[in-house]
């Protein structure tokens, strides 16, 4: 089901010409009101909105990156320096986690909120989940953007079963006696119940659902580890991604499993570069790098060309589903990569290249650099967890460790443990170790 198919379906080019409209309109809002933004413009050199140009011009501008955000906050606008809102007008707060102990705050206006819950709704509409049938969902609508990306279910037409995170026993109960279509939860989830219902004797493959809607971490789309889910509940995968400080859910894959499309068009600007260098790259079929994205009409705290750390692979060929503009496939966070003897290495792609010897590994790998930061000599070494009843023998990690090198270009030492060896999560997997 397309939501709004005027929209999804608009020709990629007259999207453009519109978002560059919302565009100029942004940055005249960002020299108004942000004090973050008129600093950082300034002293690169733009001094005004119509100096800087309008979306055909955007890689002449600085790049923002989350900690020089974080950076403004102060006691008195723990939001800050690029709020944007007056306190009255912001409807609600956020938190994103945050690795380093504070959180910071995502605030959104009225209009910001209902921008979000729309492109996420599209997002999620994309894999084909239908009006009137049941969702279970296993966020929790706790402090984080996530709990935002729930009240798109309610927009698509969905019946919204939330169980939370956390719950195996509650969520496996709703799926037998509530027979929902569909189930959201984080790939690394959605790999665990498999063990975990196998254990209890429940067949997953017979249960009522038919779409298993993946977000939160990079890895659903990489088409081995797809595969296991798939065969574990046998029912369709498809994911969506967003980040915390520019939206939930921008993009969701339709049913031809060939990428994510930007359901938050109209909303956010999508681009590529170079992660090495800061340097634009064109957004073209088969092109990689980091996304970088920029609100066009957002109230609250707007971010301009903000660096997500997600390294993509982009599609910009027709999809059969009629939806057009750019698809990304997330390889992996910039942050995990490493980098052996020049070649970047994301630990979910190892994981994939693991998971094609299902069924006699059970996919779960642990990534252990030997070294502090990000360059590593060969060989890496990486854990391969056997199936259960696995034995396990020099051949099969012989055979995971070829197979690395030809598809990853990586040296790796392969070690086998056994069955239940490697942690198990319930949201979000490790899969490096230092
Ligand atoms: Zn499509």
């Amino acid at each position: 089901m397309i939501l709004e198919p005027e929209v999804e379906t608009r020709p990629w080019e007259e999207q453009l010409a519109l978002d560059d409209v919302s565009y100029r309109a942004q940055l005249a809002y960002l020299f108004e009101r942000s004090a973050f933004y008129r600093e950082k413009l300034g002293a690169a050199g733009h001094g005004s909105a119509e100096e800087a140009g309008g979306l055909a011009e955007i890689a002449r501008l600085p790049l923002t990156e989350k900690q020089e955000v974080k950076a403004t906050a102060t006691r008195e606008n723990p939001f800050g320096a690029h709020l944007c809102a007056a306190p009255s007008e912001l409807v609600r707060i956020y938190s994103t986690s945050g690795t380093t102990g504070t959180p910071s705050f995502v605030p959104l206006t009225a209009r910001d909120l209902n921008d979000w819950v729309t492109g996420s709704a599209r997002s999620y509409a994309a894999s084909g989940v239908t009006p009137g049938r049941r969702i279970v969902s296993t966020y929790t609508a706790g402090p984080f953007v996530a709990g935002a990306a729930l009240e798109s279910f309610e927009r698509i037409g969905l019946c919204h079963i939330p169980v939370g995170i956390g719950n195996s026993e509650r969520l496996l109960a709703a799926v037998e006696l509530l027979e929902p279509e569909a189930v959201v939860l984080t790939p690394s989830y959605a790999a665990h119940l498999i063990e975990w219902a196998a254990e209890r004797g429940f067949d997953l493959t017979g249960s009522s659902v038919e779409r298993v809607l993946v977000a939160g971490e990079p890895g659903g789309g990489e088409p081995a580890f797809r595969r296991v889910l798939e065969q574990g509940w046998g029912a369709r995968v498809t994911e969506a991604m967003g980040i915390g400080d520019i939206g939930i859910s921008l993009w969701g894959e339709c049913e031809e499993q060939d990428g994510m499309h930007l359901g938050a068009r109209g909303f956010v600007h999508p681009e590529l570069i170079d992660p090495e260098s800061g340097v634009a790259l064109p957004l073209e079929d088969g092109a990689g790098g980091e996304l970088v994205l920029t609100h066009l009409r957002h109230q609250a705290a707007p971010l301009l060309r903000f660096r997500t750390r997600d390294h993509v692979e982009v599609r910009m060929g027709p999809c059969p589903c009629g939806r057009t503009g750019p698809r990304v496939r997330c390889i992996g966070r910039t942050d995990d990569m490493l980098i052996v003897r020049g070649v970047n290495v994301f630990p979910s792609a190892v994981r994939d290249v693991v998971s094609a010897f299902a069924p006699r590994v059970s996919g779960h790998v642990l990534v252990r650099p030997r070294s502090p930061g990000v360059k590593q000599e060969p060989p890496l070494p990486v854990r391969v967890e056997l199936a259960r009843g696995e034995p396990g023998d020099s051949v099969l990690a012989d055979a995971i460790r070829d197979r690395l090198r030809s598809v990853l270009v990586v040296q790796t030492r392969v070690e086998l443990v056994p069955f239940g060896a490697l942690g198990r999560s319930e949201y979000k997997s490790k899969l490096v170790e230092r």
